[in-house]
């Protein structure tokens, strides 16, 4: 047993003092059988180390944000060179025209683009957009999408609550809850009846269009082009929530991905940005259609503001981080690495009698305990959250670092290697024998 007892010692001081001890739930272990979170000290590359100098293999990645490792040399200079000429000025600054083209060019369907500070800020404010622009109330989302931590979206809402296990949040009212309609992921019935029921009341609907938050779920063929058509024909937006999706797979989002053969059928009116594109560092943007993002202030009645929004910090450090994503090759070798890591996972798990369905797209991928296919929220809840409370254990003991829930990804970066992968596998086959001999 490795000793984690600083890890320890520092969870109880967290809890006098931060609720819960953590400031996102989503760092606590609670939906892995709950104790002390490890809190780490610092990272470089695929790797982190915690405060009892326990080293790790990262496939975290900070739940997305981290694709070029820690402490990335390109993006750090860019931060230094943030912080050595002033974080912030409360005015604008052309770093963020240069981040802001980088977006537009890789993601088309934005004409025009906001920065705000986080996912949560980049999805509410496309549906005040949204609100605003057709006149109507109403939102369809669907079951398991997570959209961040914003009234509207957490009915019925994802990861993170569906992870404790809280179907909804309190605090929410029953007026704001009304206005939102949740249907199945990955099937059009539930979504063409919501839209038949309240379809002229519909401001837009809402989707992951490749789903991060139960798990990584690819929409099956013809989804999101009917999802468009549908919406469109009841006179409703689409928004995509690509606050995980975008530049994890390749450069560019869903949108633009090559395994679609037809980019202008699945095309939203709007999408929200977030993670990946600050490079570590704060931040969300949204953006789409010029006369949507047109009734947003300054040019239009819809408000949204931001004292930190588009500081130099957050922007310097996500145009290096969109820099090393250019360079050729690197979506490919993570892809490489994913594809060698699920294949030997799922080997090995067969080999052990240890159900077990992977879900791979390009360079991430989820494990999920159980013999059916993962295609919708329904089947990921179905998939054994004790057996991966298990494994995530056996894993932390091995110095494999995953996210502690049985609906996050495995993110591969730039910066993992292929010892890394094999040592993964070491550690991975140990587990699976061990979790064969608890049976
Ligand atoms: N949308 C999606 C798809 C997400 O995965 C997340 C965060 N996991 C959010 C929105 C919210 O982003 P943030 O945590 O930056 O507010």
């Amino acid at each position: 047993n490795i000793n984690r007892e600083k890890s320890t010692r520092l969870y109880e001081e967290a809890q006098q003092h931060i609720v819960g001890g953590v400031n996102s739930p989503s760092r606590s272990f609670k939906a892995v059988g709950g104790g002390a979170p490890v809190f780490m000290e610092r990272g470089e590359g695929a790797y982190f180390w915690d405060v009892d100098g326990n080293k790790y293999i990262d496939y975290l990645a900070a739940f997305g944000p981290i694709i070029t490792g820690h402490a990335h040399p390109h993006v750090t200079d860019a931060i230094v060179r943030a912080a050595r000429t002033g974080t912030l000025f409360g005015t604008a600054t052309e770093h963020e025209i240069r981040l802001a083209e980088a977006l537009k060019t890789a993601i088309p369907s934005m004409d025009k683009v906001r920065f705000v500070n986080s996912g949560t800020e980049a999805v509410m404010t496309t549906i005040r957009a949204a609100r605003a622009f057709t006149g109507r109330n109403k939102i369809i989302k669907f079951a398991g999408c997570y959209h961040g931590h914003a009234d509207l979206v957490l009915v019925a809402a994802g990861s993170g609550p569906s992870t404790l296990g809280i179907p909804d949040s309190a605090g929410i009212p029953p007026s704001i809850a009304s206005e939102v309609i949740t249907v199945p992921f990955n099937e059009l019935d539930g979504l063409r009846q919501a839209l038949e029921r309240w379809g002229d009341e519909v401001a837009a609907v809402m989707v992951e269009p490749i789903v991060g938050n139960f798990g990584m779920v690819m929409p099956k063929p013809g989804f999101l082009e009917g999802l468009c058509k549908l919406a469109r024909d009841a006179g409703a937006l689409v928004i995509y929530d690509e606050v995980i999706s975008a530049f994890r797979f390749h450069y560019g989002s869903t949108q633009t991905l090559p395994l679609f053969p037809d980019h202008e059928a699945i095309r939203p009116d709007l999408t929200a940005l977030g993670k990946i594109i600050g490079g570590g560092l704060p931040i969300g943007a949204y953006g789409g259609r010029a006369d949507i993002m047109a009734m947003i202030a300054p040019l239009g009645p819809a408000y949204q503001a931001g004292t930190m929004a588009g500081n130099p910090a957050s922007v310097l450090a996500g145009i290096a981080c969109l820099e090393v994503l250019r360079e050729p090759g690197v979506y490919d070798r993570m892809e490489a690495l994913a594809t060698r890591l699920a294949d030997g996972l799922q080997a090995s798990a067969d080999r052990n009698g240890i159900p077990l369905t992977i879900n791979r797209i390009l360079g991430a991928f989820s494990t999920h305990f159980c013999a059916h296919p993962v295609t919708d929220y329904e089947e990921a809840q179905g998939s054994d959250g004790e057996r991966f409370a298990r494994f995530f254990r056996l894993m932390l003991e091995r110095g494999i670092y995953l996210a502690p829930s049985k609906y996050e990804a495995w993110f591969l970066t730039t910066a993992h290697s292929d010892a890394d992968i094999d040592q993964t596998l070491e550690a991975a086959e140990q587990s699976f024998r061990e979790m064969a001999k608890d049976e």
